[in-house]
């Protein structure tokens, strides 16, 4: 950090004539405030006049956006990590503008330019400036860039005869080594030996190496030790900071710990705190559901989201980073629909990026339990299974959904009856396999309640056809199966002749489909 070329803010010595006139930047253009004692050692004074220097100093920085839970005035600044955690991301960010500038002065006019991009620091949190940047974990493990070109040839002589010069020359050796300190990060002081015929041996160059290489590492710990819990680990720094903000904002009280880690999400529990505004009200316990942005764990659900008309305009232009976020959003929209119809389901409390808030089922910290971990007696079993079918229909009817993971596994039951969760997948049954996903639900459903002893739930097929409406008559699977697909067939030749005009995804949560 010593080499950041940050410019230290002059600390307040209260401007006086003396020290402006012997003062070797010149006399700093500041208005005299004139103020009592009391305000003098006033600590938000001081803040503020500390502030407001800053301000004048580093125009750049102050220009870059705050996410909107972190204003001015309302940073909370008894939370030491936080505090850390925001100087951590300013210095950050001013030895990036200091490398840019650099970056900047070296390559001038000229054609052809070099890059400081690889040395940029770790500044996972700086992201909300632009929609549009490359993510710094890209920019860093960069799958494209090209090897540094080398100058012996994999043979390792160049030459004839008594003319051969082999790789371990000394003097070839030596000047490769001293061009070489110029893979070393920016802030590695090598002095200018770079620019001379300066040659260094291999034992000197290798020492360097090595502490330029532990150099690097020891930034990183840096980085690293902001990691505590077990809980905070499970995410990202910049999903770390997201949840911080909220907490830093009042709108959470505290993230109590982990709930669930699964392939495609972390779920934390909360205390919900104030809310900003008026009329929107923090549930007392909050669950808050973190996509994951490892991309690779989506990629199997291009599936559902591809072929979603609400999603197909926007699928194509959208980066991954993008899209987990769309995963986000739609569980928001899908939930809302529930809520409308008043479907047990956890309210959206707020969503940012990829992180959705929402109300907590269950109690004191303890999530309800999932359908297939409970007990239940035949009653609670049967009162379950109707409520269930009860809710199918309306997801499908009133919601115009289709749950698509709909299982034990994502129905939990509390307050003696099933909520349904996890519906970033849910579809429309337009959707081209939305048919599809909705018999496996029923398979899902239906075989559940049959194995626990529910004599009247409803095979299958009949639970599909009581579900959606439809009345498919095959009586076996691999028929039925053959009508539905043929069904969707059928509706998707429709939407291709009849054009598949989209209305955008409107933010009322309540989407429309294709217009005709
Ligand atoms: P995943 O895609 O990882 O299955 P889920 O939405 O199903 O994501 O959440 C995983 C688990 O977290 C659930 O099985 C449930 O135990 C818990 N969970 C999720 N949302 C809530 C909530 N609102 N209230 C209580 N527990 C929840
Ligand atoms: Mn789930």
């Amino acid at each position: 950090m010593d080499s950041v070329g940050v410019v230290p803010a002059a600390p307040d010595a209260g401007p006086g004539p003396a020290w402006q006139s012997k003062c070797p930047w010149g006399a700093p253009n500041t208005t005299s405030i004139s103020c009592s004692l009391a305000d003098v050692m006033s600590e938000q004074l001081a803040k503020e006049l500390q502030l407001e220097e800053e301000n004048a100093a580093f125009p750049e920085v102050v220009a870059v956006a705050e996410g909107p839970f972190i204003t001015g005035e309302n940073i909370d600044t008894s939370s030491d990590l936080m505090l850390a955690q925001m100087l951590q991301m300013e210095f950050d960010r001013e030895y990036d503008a200091q490398l840019r500038r650099e970056e900047k002065k070296i390559n001038g006019d000229s054609k052809v330019s070099i890059s400081f991009e690889n040395y940029r620091k770790v500044h996972p949190y700086d992201s909300d400036s632009s929609e549009d940047e490359v993510d710094w974990q890209d920019t860093r493990h960069d799958p494209y860039r090209a090897d540094k070109p080398t100058t012996t040839p994999r043979r390792g002589f160049i030459g004839k005869g008594k003319d051969i010069t082999t790789k371990h020359d000394e003097v070839v050796c030596g000047r490769k080594n001293t061009a070489r300190m110029e893979n070393f990060a920016p802030e590695f002081q090598v002095g200018d030996g770079i620019g001379m015929d300066l040659k260094l041996s291999n034992q000197v160059f290798n020492a360097l190496k090595q502490h330029a290489y532990s150099e690097e590492r020891r930034s990183a710990r840096l980085h690293e030790k902001k990691e505590h819990s077990t809980a905070e680990k499970a995410v990202d720094p910049k999903t770390r900071l997201l949840l911080y903000k909220m907490v830093n904002a009042g709108m959470l009280e505290t993230i109590t710990g982990c709930i669930s880690t699964g392939k495609e999400s972390v779920v934390f529990h909360a205390y919900g705190g104030k809310s900003a505004t008026e009329d929107k009200v923090i549930p007392p316990e909050c669950a808050i559901k973190v996509f994951k942005t490892t991309l690779n764990e989506f990629k199997n659900r291009d599936k559902y989201i591809k072929d979603d008309y609400r999603f197909k305009d926007r699928f194509s232009k959208l980066n991954p980073r993008k899209i987990i976020r769309m995963w986000a959003e739609k569980e928001m929209h899908n939930l809302t629909r529930m809520q409308n119809a008043g479907i047990p389901c956890p309210q959206v409390v707020i969503l940012k990026k990829h992180v959705l808030v929402m109300s907590f089922i269950g109690k004191d910290q303890v999530p309800a339990p999932k359908l297939k971990d409970v007990t239940l007696s035949s009653e609670d079993m049967k009162k379950a299974y109707y409520q269930t079918l009860n809710m199918m229909q309306q997801l499908y009817k009133e919601c115009n959904l289709v749950h698509a993971d709909l299982s034990e596994y994502n129905m939990l039951w509390h307050d003696g009856k099933v909520w349904l969760i996890d519906v970033s997948q849910s579809v429309e049954p337009t959707h081209p396999h939305g048919l599809e996903f909705l018999f496996r639900d029923c398979r899902n459903v239906s075989q559940f309640f049959q194995k626990g002893g529910v004599a009247e739930a409803l095979n299958e097929r009949e639970l599909f056809n009581a579900v959606s409406g439809l009345n498919i008559t095959a009586d076996n699977e691999v028929d039925f199966q053959a009508e539905i697909e043929a069904l969707e067939k059928m509706n998707e030749d429709h939407v291709q002749n009849h054009g598949k005009k989209l209305s955008t995804f409107s933010s009322d949560g309540d989407p429309p489909i294709y217009d005709e």
